[in-house]
């Protein structure tokens, strides 16, 4: 698919032909379970770009002005301002031979990953560390108190993947694969309403996921529709087949004994279909 609309796949799949309505997309996304980023540097908060706000609002305090402080300093990425014993990890590795690797909070700035004096720029009471330490629930309000808007929309879409108990500045790789995989989501609803009309693939979104959850996902997805994007989405979860405008039912078994197309339509036309297993345990969702 890819090759057909101009970029390039990994790897050809068997098919001889695609049809379809293909000029209508520009652009594919597989949103998959893989980490967000390969630095432990890398956390929410980085990922959806709220942070090169929040960096900036901190530069523009006071006390930053008088001390020529700029976003730059804020940064845990580069030198400046991040502590220079841990390189802003706020934590040290030591490599063990034949064991895991021991992670040891760093002694220096004991964890709050910036030097001394950039903790003391603070923005109504936080500084740059606290703010790290909020959950996106407890930064949205935070943010919300003191008209932050800019930020606020940033943060915003997080909450709406399901994930305001996550922190700011949780390192991506104490993120469970479910979780980034809702970060990559919650990324492209910051974006809005692009040009580039996408097709997204996502592979078993509702992993690990509670009904309330599941809920807010599909919230998600209806926000991605109305820009104007298409949703593919291979998955088990019937509250979440039900609600889409086409199913196609691989099957009849899974792995060897599968892989053949047992049924096709809308929800309603699939549970006609008595050969489909999802069909018939469709049936007591929608009716
Ligand atoms: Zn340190």
């Amino acid at each position: 698919m890819l090759k057909k609309i101009g970029g390039y796949g990994e790897k050809a799949g068997q098919f001889t032909d695609i049809s379809g309505a293909i000029s209508k997309i520009s652009n594919i996304e597989f949103i998959n379970q893989n980490p967000i980023g390969r630095s432990s540097r890398s956390n929410p908060v980085t990922y959806s770009k709220a942070y090169d706000d929040i960096r900036s609002l901190f530069a523009s305090q006071k006390l930053a002005k008088i001390r020529a402080y700029a976003a730059k300093h804020f940064s845990f990425n580069v030198d400046g301002g991040r502590c220079d014993t841990c390189k802003g990890e706020g934590e040290v590795t030591i490599e063990m031979q034949f064991m895991a690797d021991v992670h040891l909070e760093c002694e220096v700035c004991k964890g709050k990953r910036f030097k001394k004096e950039l903790l003391e720029i603070t923005f109504q009471d936080k500084n740059i560390h606290d703010v790290l330490q909020m959950t996106v629930d407890e930064a949205i309000a935070f943010f919300m108190l003191h008209n932050q808007t800019k930020i606020i929309k940033k943060l915003q879409p997080l909450q709406d993947v399901g994930l305001g108990y996550v922190q700011l500045g949780q390192s991506s790789s104490t993120l469970s694969g479910g979780e980034a995989q809702r970060i990559k989501l919650a990324s492209f609803l910051i974006k809005g309403n692009s040009q580039e009309k996408t097709l997204f693939i996502f592979d078993e979104p509702t992993t690990g996921l509670h009904f309330h959850d599941i809920n807010k996902l599909l919230n998600s997805f209806y926000a991605l529709l109305e820009n104007g994007h298409t949703i593919m989405v291979v998955e088990h979860n019937l509250d979440l087949i039900k609600c889409a405008d086409y199913i196609i039912d691989l099957g009849p078994e899974g792995g060897e004994k599968g892989g053949y197309v047992v049924a096709q339509g809308t929800p309603e036309e699939v549970v006609k279909q008595k050969k489909s297993f999802t069909g018939n345990f469709l049936t007591e969702k929608i009716l």
